[in-house]
């Protein structure tokens, strides 16, 4: 099959790539590089020894994605394009707005004009809200999300099963990713936050090659066994997988299913720092700071459906998931611009 990644020069987009090429699948990726580089793409091919069609394209413009399409025939789409800071989506909530409802429009319109009838969506675990209890499982209704980019993902979660129940022919895979970390195991690729890291992992690696002085942890008075917040870690490359499965069942199915893809399994902020400790040998500093607004106490998956339907589930461990985030991180001390 050809899937075409929208947004695949990002993180979990260019480990996709990686994972499709070696399960066989032609790719094509889209991205106008707002949180990327073309590098990563080169190491997709670095590593995988395959060439990539690559397109420089705004997502939201419909001549762009025109292109895209009309260079070769496209069976699955995959929707990674969006904008990801939930802080920056707090102050600039329209921009977020804007950017990831527009990919999202822009997408159907043009897939629609081509023929184009299947389609797997990033989401996120945000969309549970903070009125469920965990482990979320795909049929609690969803919540009320704590910022704008969680909302932009649920708006988007139901465009897209709008648009499948009023097309017969539509096939949607909505992917409800928990905490993807690590890297691929060459160190090649990996996470590469502009600016200040916004997530945990990112941060400690930052902290780590000396990048940042230190961790703070946001808050250590939760109801948990060490206080700190609790959260489904996944190793990127597992994600990754889980995105083959569902390209290959969205290309057998018609209608809309969701998936959670986590490991099951939770970590404290604390778990992370001693695994990372034990898996690089560094000692990481960190400082107990306040709450940060918006965090849930605790989010993890039921992950028996991905199990069950895709024959999907998660291989890898903590170790490997630190291990992995500290090798890409130590070999590209400043991501991509080494
Ligand atoms: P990322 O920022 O590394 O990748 C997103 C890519 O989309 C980037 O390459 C960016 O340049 C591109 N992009 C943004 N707007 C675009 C546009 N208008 N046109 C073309 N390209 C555009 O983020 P990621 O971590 O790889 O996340 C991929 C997707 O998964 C995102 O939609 C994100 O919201 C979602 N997601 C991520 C996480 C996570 O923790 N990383 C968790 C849940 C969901
Ligand atoms: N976290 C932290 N310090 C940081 C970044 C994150 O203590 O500098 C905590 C955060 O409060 C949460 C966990 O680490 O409990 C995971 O945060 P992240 O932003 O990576 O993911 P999300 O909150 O989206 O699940």
């Amino acid at each position: 099959m050809r899937v075409l990644l929208a947004g695949g020069a990002g993180y979990i987009g260019s480990h996709t790539a990686v994972a499709l090429l070696e399960a066989g699948h032609d790719i094509v990726v889209a991205d106008n590089y707002a949180n990327s580089s073309a590098e990563a793409i080169r190491r997709v091919e670095e590593i995988t020894g395959k060439s990539v069609d690559l397109f420089e394209a705004d997502v939201t413009n419909h001549e762009d994605m025109r292109r895209v399409f009309d260079a070769k025939p496209i069976d699955v789409v995959i929707h990674f394009a969006g904008l990801k800071a939930v802080g920056e989506s707090v102050e600039k909530p329209v921009k977020y707005y804007r950017n990831n409802i527009d990919t999202t429009l822009t997408l159907l319109e043009v897939m629609a004009e081509k023929g184009v009838h299947n389609i797997v969506f990033s989401s996120s675990a945000t969309v549970y809200g903070d009125e469920n209890d965990v482990p979320y499982v795909e049929t609690m209704k969803k919540g009320s999300c704590t910022n704008p980019y969680g909302w932009t993902k649920s708006m988007m979660e139901q465009i897209f099963t709008d648009a499948a129940k009023a097309d017969p022919e539509m096939s949607v895979v909505l992917l409800r990713y928990f905490n993807p970390i690590g890297a691929h195991e060459s160190g090649l690729i990996g996470e590469d936050p502009q600016g200040i890291p916004n997530n945990l992992m990112p941060y400690i690696t930052q902290v780590a090659v000396g990048r940042r002085d230190h961790l703070t942890v946001f808050g250590d008075d939760y109801d948990t066994p060490d206080g700190t917040c609790r959260r489904d870690y996944i190793h990127v490359m597992d994600l990754a997988e889980g995105h083959v499965k569902a390209v290959e069942y969205a290309a057998e199915h018609k209608g809309t299913e969701i998936f959670n893809l986590g490991t099951g399994t939770p970590y404290s902020v604390l778990d992370i720092v001693k695994a990372f400790r034990k898996a690089s040998g560094v000692e990481i500093k960190y400082e107990i700071g306040p709450r940060r607004a918006g965090d849930v106490q605790d989010c993890w998956a039921d992950a028996t459906k991905a199990e069950k339907v895709l024959g999907w589930t998660a291989k890898r461990g903590i170790e490997d998931m630190c291990r992995d985030a500290w090798n890409w991180q130590s070999k590209n001390p400043n991501g991509y611009r080494d």
